[in-house]
């Protein structure tokens, strides 16, 4: 049964397939596509995010401008292949493994900004600013010096990147988490910015970082920045992972975006995010593939859903009075955030189904979204334009052959090295 009101705006059918709005990607560390899948091995049995991130250290520890370059082309080519179209880049691998600032101190910003305008991906590129190791202000180890900036050093960094923006390119602002920025510093840089920068946090990701929070601050971590900072619809904050029901419907009324992604969170075995009460509370919300296990709008909406399937015992979850496809749901939820989490605005760029795919046999306008996001495994993206240019085509990127060549001779010289 048709319902044009349920799709309006979301679905269109075109002589090439069915047209859907592109989808903003709120969190990526693109660099960690190249250690996707290489820490699935048990290091020690009590394995968790905090033994998987020696892991990540390491691989960061070897990146280059030229290697960032290569992955995130692949990357970002991955990424609009899957329907993708804006990346919001949270970028901490700043300076050389040492901690010495490059020569040129934005240059693994700039091959990020590269990667992204030779794929034709929309970026909010979101400098990460990482300065203490811990709640209690304790110095960067030796692996993370790379990721470090004094306030000046980085609001000096932002600057020039600014001058780098265009049509295509935003630059927002990230605290990489509350453990690594102090609150000093978070006001400073908040009150230098432009107000209309979106900003980023990692927040309650993990329990030892709410009990850390606890300890040192006597607050939890989104109970703490509720109190102290003014977030609105500029902020972002990704995971949100561990909430007490307050800070749930706290950071609903707060008109925030919460970059929930349940590949990684899967992933890292983070938790679960309470989707069921943040929806209730009328929360907003987008999706991120974070550290890239898995390079897909479909299957981490699926798996926002699954994960709530799992643990109600219900089926139907994420969906409202006024929309009862879970899909449409779903994709309208990460639609109503992108324009803020971005900073872009409504971008208009265009997404085609493959309608002669088996799974959307006998497709109607308002079952397409539903059947894209769970039915099957075979990639259904046919075509995407972004801003007007056409990037994928036959379901591959323009340029995906030379692209997934040197990306190949990296990850070859990577793993050796
Ligand atoms: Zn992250």
């Amino acid at each position: 049964m048709s319902n044009p009101d349920s799709t309006a705006g979301l679905v269109h059918a075109t002589e090439g397939g069915w047209r859907v709005p592109g989808i903003a990607n709120l969190h990526s560390h693109a660099f960690q596509r190249a250690m996707a899948g290489l820490a699935e091995r048990q290091t020690h049995p009590e394995d968790s995010f905090w033994t998987w991130r020696e892991i990540m250290y390491r691989f960061a520890a070897r990146m280059d401008p030229d290697s960032t370059y290569a992955v995130a082309t692949q990357l970002y080519a991955e990424m609009l292949e899957a329907g993708y179209t804006t990346v919001c880049e949270f970028h901490y691998v700043h300076h050389q493994p040492d901690g010495r600032p490059y020569a040129d101190p934005a240059a693994m910003s700039k091959a990020l900004i590269a990667a992204a305008r030779d794929t034709g991906i929309r970026m909010t590129l979101l400098p990460v600013l990482y300065m203490t190791g811990g709640f209690d202000g304790r110095e960067l180890s030796a692996r993370q010096r790379r990721f470090g900036h004094g306030v000046e050093d980085f609001l000096r960094l932002h600057e020039d990147l600014r001058a780098l923006q265009d049509a295509s390119l935003r630059i927002g602002c990230a605290f990489h988490s509350l453990r690594a920025v102090p609150e000093a510093a978070m006001r400073e840089v908040l009150a230098a910015l432009p107000t209309d920068a979106p900003v980023h946090i990692h927040i309650a990701e993990q329990v030892g970082e709410v009990q850390d929070s606890l300890a040192v601050r006597n607050a939890r971590p989104v109970e703490w920045l509720l109190r102290e900072f003014p977030v609105d619809r500029r902020w972002t904050l990704v995971h949100a992972t561990h909430l007490t029901q307050e800070e749930t419907r706290g950071i609903a009324s707060s008109g925030a975006t919460v970059a929930i992604c349940p590949t990684t969170e899967a992933n890292l075995g983070d938790g679960l995010f309470p989707l069921r009460d943040y929806l209730q509370a009328g929360g907003r919300w987008g999706i991120g593939s974070d550290s890239h296990v898995s390079v897909s709008p479909v299957e981490e909406l699926r798996w926002l859903e699954y994960g709530q399937r799992l643990v109600t015992r219900h089926r139907n979850i994420a969906v409202t009075a006024h929309s009862p496809s879970v899909g449409e749901t779903l994709l309208r939820g990460v639609l109503d955030s992108a324009a803020d989490a971005t900073g872009f605005g409504q971008a208009t760029d265009e997404v085609l189904l493959d309608a002669a795919a088996p799974a959307l046999a006998g497709a109607m306008a308002d079952d397409v979204v539903d059947r894209w996001l769970f039915a099957g495994n075979r990639p259904l993206v046919k075509q995407v334009r972004v801003a007007g240019r056409t990037v994928v085509s036959e379901g591959r990127h323009v340029e995906g052959e030379a692209i997934a060549r040197r990306y190949g001779e990296t990850l070859r010289r990577l793993l050796r090295d």
